[in-house]
């Protein structure tokens, strides 16, 4: 199962569908979800109506309903969608098949929505990650990558840009803001961020510590973390004061990402997660499978993972 969070690789821009015999050709060139130009699509009809499927320079690789696209757009969060599936892997888009009206939510709960300064640090990052060496430009395009910042659209990254130009960060001596020249600030700026908040190696983990839940953490948790790259943060003490102290604040706070296990139901898992997504960190949803009839209501939404005794992921929903 493909969760999205804002360090998943962007698509590799690798075209699924570059023709649709079946299906008639959309004439407008535009991406029906986010109106980018240079758009190819076509209408493929379904036994129970239809979906827009093609490729769009900025989502990449699309395939969704009319009335996603409405609901979307009615939320003011067809960006989202346009950030989820940039960094769908294209193996996951043919195995999820396409947007419907009934998978949205589940895309929001993970697409959070950064805010301003946010943004200026995930365009800073991006544009450094898209420089192969200090010195040369950049590829960012920001009219193509906007998905890749959870922008609403191109121009509101053209004015993070020109910040960042104001601020030092990109070099002035290009014709024109794009494509952008990181300068040695900008570098040293991206160290700063990666040792620190939601752009930081660290991963924290929310789950009960109870001596029967410790397999999940040390054969499955701990070491997925560690193998994406990342360090696990786990604060077990207040299993015994039983409660969510400053320390544990100021480690979610310095968290790129949380694990919550919400087996065995402790309300500091739920409280975590919640701290967590209300900072705009990805949460990563999980359960026993047994334990999923006691999921509290208001987290039915997300997509969580279950999995079942022997640790295996069993399936998702
Ligand atoms: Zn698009």
């Amino acid at each position: 199962m493909f969760i999205y969070t804002r360090d998943n690789m962007p698509s590799q821009k690798t075209r699924i569908f570059t023709d649709i015999p079946a299906g008639k050709k959309q004439d407008t060139g535009r991406c029906p979800l986010c109106n980018t130009a240079n758009a190819e699509f076509w209408f493929v009809q379904w036994s129970n109506g239809y979906s827009l499927k093609g490729w769009c320079p900025a989502c990449t690789n699309v395939d969704i309903t009319p009335d996603a696209i409405e609901q979307a757009k009615q939320q003011r969060k067809a960006h989202l969608v346009s950030a989820f599936l940039r960094r769908l892997p294209v193996s996951e888009f043919a195995a999820s098949g396409y947007v419907r009206a009934d998978v949205l939510d589940s895309i929001f709960s993970q697409v959070t929505q950064p805010d301003a300064t946010e943004q200026y640090d995930l365009t800073l990052l991006e544009i450094c990650r898209q420089c192969s060496e200090p010195g040369l430009q950049s590829a960012f395009n920001y009219e193509e990558d906007w998905p890749l910042i959870i922008a609403r659209s191109a121009p509101s990254v053209s004015l993070m840009i020109i910040e960042l130009v104001n601020s030092g960060y990109l070099d002035k001596e290009i014709s024109g803001p794009f494509p952008p020249r990181p300068t040695w600030k900008a570098f040293q700026r991206v160290k700063e961020l990666r040792s620190s908040g939601s752009n930081s190696m660290n991963g924290f983990v929310a789950m009960s510590f109870s001596t029967d839940r410790l397999p999940i953490w040390t054969e499955v948790i701990e070491p997925a973390i560690k193998d994406a790259g990342y360090k696990p943060i786990r604060v077990d003490q207040y299993e015994h004061s039983n409660r969510i102290d400053d320390e544990i604040i100021a480690q979610i706070r310095r968290c790129r990402f949380l694990v919550a296990d919400f087996t065995a139901q402790k309300p500091g898992v739920y409280f975590e997660a919640g701290l967590a997504l209300g900072l705009g960190r990805t949460v990563i949803w999980m359960c026993d499978h047994a334990d999923k009839g006691n999921l509290h209501f208001d987290i039915r939404q997300f997509n969580t993972i279950l999995y079942a005794r022997g640790w295996r992921i069993a399936s998702s929903r």
